[in-house]
């Protein structure tokens, strides 16, 4: 399905798109502040300005696009879903979203947990100092090298993903004279999605261990047959981008369902349960996810009232929140490069990046929104598509936007919310470069990834 080529259909018929944007906004200057981090405004001279810096300034030394990141605003999210969970609850955040050695610094000093699901990721989170004991390992299909070194470091737990994984994780922790805690992944049959859950069709995919299959029931049984494997409890994750608790509900209910199921089969009574990820964040002013306090609030009562229902204790709850962490807390910046304006229909603008940056947009159809950054402008609305600079017509950023009219070349642009997900799915295509990590707060920047260079892709090209 292409909505960008429409060779035989009517001229005008994809001007306005469906859903968003279907008029301009009342101010294009405005920045709302459900989509952009908390110490971004627009200052007297009209360019926006992040921890104190104006953008031009950070442009202008570390170049564009670059994603620049809130440090305040990261650091105040951490302590948001600390506060909200409490004392009894670990709050992993997910490493998948975004990781850097800074990150794990900035994790490790407001109390969070990690979780990883890749060596590189493990050795990332090791390198920055994160204690293994506060480690989750997770993945579909962890190799033997992984699983070891995992279990060597003493990581926290590791997420059982399939019959054949707890063999693996087994052997590894005899081999080395361990106790390695786990918490084995069950699928619930609830798989949720931006603004919906689906309650059907959803074990039909690579993730976890069958609830209704009887494959979780099983899995325990074998587990708790082996000495090297101490399990800790029940694991589920239900999917991204999501709104409506409702999906949450339905999981908690069934891993308490299982947890009770545990206690008459073996009379023991598992002492945790993770919940998962995947809590929604605001991509456009339309989206409006819940605040931590809510979603803590929600689950820890859904949990409490489950239990006491089936005469458990209350389990230790943990949750795994990536994108809600990372996501608004960083923009990226672009230079806007060529225009063309297709008469009737809209302005591409192309920004000097694109899907190497940001993939979410051609992967998923995600929407963001983007602002004009570098000055005001009391130009009328114009109807835009931000574009990369890849040799791709799927190659867009923001796929509908107003932008002002009198935008120009060397005009700065910058897309919110893409601190999740954009720079952790970055890739080299057509060997461009992937931009940096620039770190802001209290009026001051730096580097907490650098840009790749031209250098670093021929390092890897040994001829
Ligand atoms: C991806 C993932 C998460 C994080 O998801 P977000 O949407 O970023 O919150 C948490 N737990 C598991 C197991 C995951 O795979």
């Amino acid at each position: 399905m292409s909505r960008s080529a429409h060779p035989a259909g009517p001229r005008y018929a994809d001007v306005l798109p469906e859903g968003h944007y279907t008029a301009p906004p009342a101010d294009l200057n405005s920045l709302d502040s459900r989509v952009w981090s908390q110490t971004v405004e627009r200052t007297q001279d009209g360019a926006v300005a992040v921890g104190g810096l104006d953008v031009r300034k950070i442009a202008e030394e570390f170049g564009t696009p670059a994603y620049v990141m809130d440090e305040t605003d990261f650091r105040a999210r951490c302590r948001a879903w600390r506060d909200a969970f409490g004392q009894d609850a670990d709050v992993f955040y997910a490493g998948k979203a975004f990781l850097s050695r800074a990150v794990v610094r900035w994790l490790y000093e407001e109390g969070l947990n990690l979780d990883v699901c890749s060596g590189g990721e493990l050795a990332t989170a090791l390198a920055a100092g994160m204690p293994a004991e506060r480690i989750a390992l997770h993945g579909n299909n962890k190799s033997n090298e992984e699983i070891h070194r995992a279990v060597e470091a003493g990581v926290g737990r590791i997420v059982l993903d399939s019959f054949q994984e707890i063999a693996r994780v087994a052997h590894a922790a005899e081999r080395l004279g361990r106790r390695q805690p786990v918490q084995i992944r069950v699928t619930v049959g609830v798989e949720a999605h931006t603004h919906e859950f689906i309650a059907t069709a959803h074990e039909d995919q690579k993730f976890g261990l069958a609830l209704a299959e009887g494959q979780a029931a099983e899995a325990v049984r074998r587990v708790l047959r082996l000495d090297s494997l101490e399990l800790i409890g029940i694991h589920s994750h239900i999917g991204s981008q999501i709104f409506d608790m409702a999906g949450f509900e339905v999981s908690a209910r069934r891993v308490v369902g299982l947890l009770t199921q545990i206690r008459d089969e073996h009379g023991i009574e598992l002492p945790e349960i993770d919940l998962g990820g995947g809590l929604g964040i605001a991509y456009t002013p339309e989206d409006d996810p819940r605040e931590p306090h809510e979603i803590a609030k929600s689950l820890g009562d859904i949990v409490t009232r489950e239990c006491e229902v089936a005469g458990l204790a209350v389990p230790r709850l943990s949750v795994e929140p990536g994108r809600a962490i990372v996501g608004p807390t960083a923009f990226t910046l672009y230079e806007v490069g060529t225009l063309k304006e297709l008469e009737g229909l809209r302005t591409y603008v192309s920004v000097d990046g694109g899907m190497s940056d940001n993939i979410r947009t051609a992967l998923y159809d995600a929407e963001y929104s983007v602002a004009l950054v570098s000055r005001a402008s009391a130009a009328e609305p114009m109807l835009s598509r931000v574009v990369g600079k890849h040799c791709e017509s799927g190659d867009i950023v923001v796929r509908d936007a107003f932008l002002p009219a009198d935008l120009a070349p060397g005009d700065l642009l910058a897309v919110p919310a893409t601190g999740a997900y954009c720079r952790s799915m970055a890739s080299n295509y057509n060997h461009a470069l992937r931009p940096p990590v620039i770190a802001v707060r209290d009026g001051e920047a730096r580097t907490i990834l650098r840009r790749e260079t031209e250098e670093d892709l021929l390092r890897l090209d040994v001829g």
